[in-house]
């Protein structure tokens, strides 16, 4: 099966596409067989028959079909590594569903697809006879990048380098990475904001090139942009839709909205490619903070960066350019990649582009979207607290705020609330949020929020306190690639 980029006819098959992460032209893998119906003859029904680690076979050998070993990676990947087997829980709140994606080494939902992404690098690189070592450079605004050093540390023949915004994490999310074990990890703080640090890494990747090649590195990327990050994550919303129809929830066939909290729309992404493959998803509804450029996307048509860009309490979702949004676009114009290389252009030199009422109608039957202010976030994980006696992260919040709201106009779907991280991660919002004296050492405010609401601390984030800080490097943008030089 051939993977195609969003830009231009440029293809390739399974294997070089996790290998390359984006597509030489800048444009994103997609698989156009996705524009026919009855999309690669997936026999979703049956899928719906197995546990969750079965599941993982199933769809990733159907989106992923060059990989050979697709069982045994698999296996590698989940077998006994997260707190249960069935990976991703399903919790009844009130009258929705939380679907909990965290449960995984990090805490964060990036560990569903950062557990196996490695073991598919280096199938795909024993594979295809390739004999490149892999360095990976990775730009995190706090969870991608622990994710990463997890799934990556000392796996043989691959490097792997995380730039983070120095002061633009919280204190448990820097101590995750500083403190990271491994021969073959690097962890450096850049000073400036995300965007800042996601522009110099991507910058870069162009200007490091040539200079690896020569010096036998394969550059590649662990940011959804890479196919081998999306595909892992189609298989939640199954596991979802399965543990509905045992509970009674569903009807087998009948339709279940997803509300999922935004940042680069590689999430929310995955669940649409689940509904190409025939899963029975309602609509998709895209949560974001106050930084709402997809909310009014959805709404306008516009995708306008030229905004005021807003530090909340959901840092992973404080984005200005979603970059997934590409493949949709693709999919939407029927994959006519000129087009999409056109708008694609226009955000590089405007900062904006429109797209024409026919193509949103398109967008609008599938998906909807909403957003949620600071204020809000903090309300809901207060009342939800007090009068269903569960503790969300503040990127929850966010869905859980636009779920509740679409409910009240139409409750005659289950609705499923995505929910990305545990809120140890954010000890300090969370404590705010209930209300609580928030002040001091967040590794203090853990254990503070841990005597209030009696919910176990994930053993991963409660050793941290006593891990000795590996890394205290803190250089400028401008010296991204020569600090990438010297480490090789
Ligand atoms: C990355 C992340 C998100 C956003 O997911 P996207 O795939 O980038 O849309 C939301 N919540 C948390 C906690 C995250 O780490």
């Amino acid at each position: 099966m051939k993977y195609q980029s969003t830009r231009s006819s440029f293809s390739t098959d399974s294997l070089k596409a996790v290998l390359m992460g984006p597509a030489p032209d800048g444009g994103l893998f997609i698989d156009p067989q996705m524009l026919k119906p009855g999309y690669i003859g997936f026999d979703w029904k049956a899928c719906l028959q197995l546990d969750t680690i079965e599941m993982s076979k199933m769809i990733l050998s159907a989106l992923l079909p060059d990989f050979k070993d697709m069982d045994s990676l698999v296996e590698k990947a989940y077998r006994g590594r997260f707190e249960t087997d069935d990976l991703t829980p399903l919790v009844k709140v009130d009258n929705a569903w939380v679907l909990e994606l965290f449960r995984g080494p990090t805490s964060a939902f990036k560990d569903v697809a950062l557990s196996i992404l490695p073991r598919l690098m280096t199938a795909a690189v024993r594979q295809s006879g390739e004999k490149n070592n892999i360095l990976i450079l990775t730009a995190t605004s706090g969870d991608t990048g622990k994710a990463a050093l997890e799934g990556f540390h000392d796996v043989d023949g691959i490097r792997i380098i995380v730039f983070y915004p120095h002061n633009g994490v919280s204190l448990v999310q820097k101590s995750q990475m500083t403190t990271q074990e491994g021969s073959n990890v690097q962890v450096c703080a850049v000073r400036g904001n995300f965007d800042d640090c996601q522009t110099g890494v991507k910058k870069a990747f162009a200007g490091i090139r040539d200079y690896c090649a020569s010096n036998g590195w394969q550059l590649s990327s662990a940011n959804s942009i890479n196919i081998g990050r999306l595909a892992p994550q189609t298989v939640y919303y199954f596991a979802a839709y399965r543990d509905l129809v045992k509970n009674g929830a569903v009807k087998l066939g009948e339709p279940v909205d997803f509300c999922v909290p935004t940042g680069n729309f590689g999430d929310i992404l995955a669940g649409y490619w689940a509904k190409l493959m025939g899963l029975p998803v309602g609509k998709l509804i895209c949560a974001s903070n106050s930084n709402r450029i997809l909310t009014d996307f959805f709404t306008t048509g516009i995708y306008d960066t030229r905004r005021e860009f807003y530090k909340t309490s959901s840092p992973s979702m404080d984005i200005l350019v979603s970059s997934n949004l590409e493949r949709l676009l693709w999919l939407a114009v029927d994959g006519d990649s000129e087009k999409v290389a056109q708008w694609m252009k226009q955000l590089n030199s405007d900062g904006i582009y429109k797209l024409d009422d026919a193509v949103m109608a398109k967008l609008r039957k599938d998906f909807a979207a909403d957003c949620c202010t600071e204020a809000e976030g903090a309300a809901s994980i207060r009342a939800v607290w007090e009068k269903n006696g569960y503790l969300m992260d503040p990127h929850t919040a966010v869905a859980w705020t636009c779920a509740r709201r679409a409910l009240e106009k139409d409750a005659s779907r289950p609705m499923v609330v995505l929910s990305t991280a545990s809120p140890y991660k954010f000890p300090h919002s969370v404590l705010a949020a209930l209300g609580k004296d928030a002040g001091g050492d967040e590794f203090a405010l853990m254990d503070k929020l841990h005597e209030i609401s009696g919910v176990p601390v994930p053993a991963n984030l409660a050793g941290l306190k006593d891990k000795q800080p590996r890394f205290s490097t803190v250089i400028d943008v401008d010296s991204i690639i020569n600090y990438v030089k010297e480490s090789l």
